[in-house]
């Protein structure tokens, strides 16, 4: 199976490296060649540190590289049998993305998104062909992650969801089947638990690092809120935030802070950026 990937930073580079490493052959697109290169260098990263731990032969690491092809052009996505979407979560330009994907690929070609936030089925209406369009929602990192949500638009047609569980079955992961409301299953749960941890710091009744603490320490989590929204990125879960308190019909329990605006504005979007709730210069 040739499969398209669209977007090549956190998530698109680990989906990218998850198919490869299955054995199909992967067109990672992007529309900056530096963006193509960090990835590149973070997939090779990643595969050497699973062989390493003994995870994949060295061979296997060689093979799932060879499975890779780093491209700008959509016209190498022509073959294609599916091709998954993982830019910025924006609502237009994700339409417009998949416009240029269906002037290329064939009226088979299933077409995803990775999307976080967006409802599935206003991405499926911009399409020519909506019955082939379906949510395939991995979580970061990709490689590591077993959780998979697969959520069927509207208008998606019968038979592909089981297709698409099937499929993430086979590159091992534990697919979930969940409803097109926003944030689905566990990004609307994830909403209130960083709405109140930071609730909980503007109120001053403990820094982040304590809040971290009790809830790994204490709670079991496996991370913090703070040090887990560092992790994600602040213009990632920002704009989820948003896009879940419009989807929601500016539900006040989803609604964005003053403090992850300023975070996500000053360019504090936590590791990437060496900076966030915590400093990592
Ligand atoms: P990111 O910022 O790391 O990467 C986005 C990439 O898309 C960048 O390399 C950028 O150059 C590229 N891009 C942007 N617009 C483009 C366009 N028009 N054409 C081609 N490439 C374009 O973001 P990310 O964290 O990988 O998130 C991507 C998507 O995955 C979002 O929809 C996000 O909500 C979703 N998601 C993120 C996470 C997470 O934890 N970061 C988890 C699950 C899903």
């Amino acid at each position: 199976m040739i499969i398209g990937i669209i977007g090549s930073g956190a998530m698109g580079a680990g989906i990218a490296q998850v198919a490869a490493t299955a054995g199909h052959t992967v067109h990672l697109l992007d529309q900056t060649a530096e963006a193509l290169v960090r990835a590149e260098q973070g997939i090779q990263l990643s595969l050497n540190k699973l062989a390493e731990k003994g995870k994949l032969t060295a061979e296997a690491v060689g093979a799932t590289m060879t499975n890779l092809q780093f491209t700008k052009d959509y016209q190498d996505f022509a073959g294609c049998e599916l091709v998954l979407e993982a830019i910025v979560e924006d609502l237009a330009t994700k339409q417009q993305v998949f416009k240029q994907v269906e002037s290329v690929v064939s009226a088979e070609c299933v077409l995803a998104s990775n999307t976080s936030s967006l409802l599935i089925t206003s991405l499926a209406a911009a399409c020519q062909r909506p019955e082939r369009f379906i949510g395939i929602h991995f979580f970061n990192p990709a490689p590591l992650m077993q959780l998979v949500e697969v959520i069927p638009a509207v208008q998606t047609r019968l038979g592909l969801t089981d297709e698409i569980k099937q499929l993430m079955q086979q590159w091992g992961k534990l697919p979930v089947l969940a409803q097109d409301t926003p944030g689905f299953i566990v990004n609307r749960v994830a909403r209130l638990f960083y709405g109140e941890a930071i609730r909980m710091l503007e109120e001053g009744l403990a820094d982040a690092a304590t809040i971290d603490w009790a809830m790994t320490e204490l709670g079991g989590f496996r991370m913090g809120p703070f040090a887990l929204m560092d992790f994600i990125g602040h213009d990632v879960n920002y704009r989820v935030t948003e896009s879940v308190f419009t989807a929601f019909f500016y539900d006040p329990r989803y609604k964005p802070s003053f403090t992850q605006k300023r975070l996500f504005e000053a360019g504090y979007l936590g590791r990437k950026s060496g900076r966030g709730f915590y400093d990592y210069r």
